[in-house]
């Protein structure tokens, strides 16, 4: 009997795939965008429970990259065809509305043909505004869950679901390409919230979506909790790029490390975009938002690509429409 329904949900989730197919194929053809991703700082102020950076871990490795760091990263990404420099990192005050302009601002006037994309956790409305005028065009922020009580387990008390809405507000009305975007799998998590995490992208309509399993980071109060699941996480990118055709959505590093095919088979589910790491030989391990991670490079996914039936694009990689 279980057998039979595992076998029938296979089929089905086939079948959805393919619709995911059809439709990412619709509007994207073959194409693949590249971004590039460059881990700024593994400092963090913040205190999710998930999280490896978080403040409250003491064994964690940190470091800052300088700017000059970050250009070279740039260089070299613009040199392999990146089109696309994500600037990640923890919540950390270092990087403050004055060097992150002058960072962002420079990155704008050496490579103008590339988009600046930020990810740098919750700011408030004029740093937002401030990064945006100096040359930032998308902001990744996820929500983390869709349901406001499931936030409260995943957070400590002084982050707040409406606060994260705020943020993501803020960050379209002043003109930010937005990407939001959940864990599959965290602590908790029902099937009801994953019917809300659809219901939420449905009417927030971000111009991106990253999701990836959660993996357990074993110095974090959720050390012991399972990882989330391939066969979920797939399905609901499949499910994500039917509601949302347009959506740029990653193939993710978290979906890599849980499965070694995983970036192929998140394409073959409906993803779009992949995100190699930039970031310089010397901080490359010390980043470690959950354990294992992956630090893929440019071949790697390429490989992933070609496997997928897919092509590497050069180019910005905006959405359609
Ligand atoms: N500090 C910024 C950016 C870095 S964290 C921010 O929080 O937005 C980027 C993303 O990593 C987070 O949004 C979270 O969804 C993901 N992440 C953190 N810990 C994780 C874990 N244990 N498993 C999977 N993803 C995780
Ligand atoms: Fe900090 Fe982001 Fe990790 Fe939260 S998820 S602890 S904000 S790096």
């Amino acid at each position: 009997m279980i057998e039979a329904e595992g076998m029938s949900h296979m089929i089905h989730n086939k079948e959805l795939f393919r619709q995911a197919r059809a439709v990412r194929e619709q509007f994207y053809g073959k194409a693949v965008f590249l971004r590039g991703l460059i881990e700024l700082s593994s400092y963090c102020e913040s205190n999710c429970f998930y999280c490896g950076l978080r403040k409250s871990n003491q064994h964690a490795a940190r470091y800052r990259l300088t700017p000059e760091e970050i250009f070279s990263c740039c260089g070299q990404g613009y040199d392999s065809g990146i089109r696309t420099f994500v600037l990640q990192g923890g919540e950390d005050s270092y990087f403050n509305d004055d060097r992150m302009a002058k960072i962002v601002n420079e990155i704008r006037t050496r490579w103008p043909d590339c988009a600046i994309t930020l990810s740098l956790g919750e700011r408030s409305r004029a740093s937002y505004q401030a990064l945006f005028d100096a040359g930032a065009d998308r902001y990744l922020l996820r929500h983390e869950t869709a349901n406001k009580a499931h936030y409260a387990k995943l957070h400590p008390s002084e982050l707040c679901f409406d606060k994260r809405m705020e943020c993501l507000h803020d960050l379209r009305d002043i003109g930010y390409q937005v990407g939001c975007g959940f864990l599959v799998g965290s602590p908790g998590q029902t099937q009801e919230h994953l019917e809300q995490e659809l219901a939420f992208l449905r009417d927030f309509r971000p111009q991106m979506v990253g999701i990836g399993p959660f993996l357990p980071h074993k110095d974090t109060p959720f050390a012991h909790a399972p990882a989330g699941s391939l066969a979920l996480t797939l399905e609901m990118l499949a499910k994500i790029r039917l509601l949302l055709p347009h959506a740029n959505l990653p193939a993710t590093t978290a979906l890599g490390t849980l499965s070694e095919n995983g970036r192929t088979i998140g394409l073959q589910a409906g993803a779009n975009v992949l995100m190699p790491n930039l970031s310089p030989d010397r901080t490359k391990s010390k980043y470690q938002l959950y354990d294992n991670k992956l630090h893929e490079s440019l071949q790697d996914l390429c490989e992933a690509v070609a496997l997928a039936g897919y092509e590497v694009v050069i180019g910005r990689g905006d959405p359609y429409g």
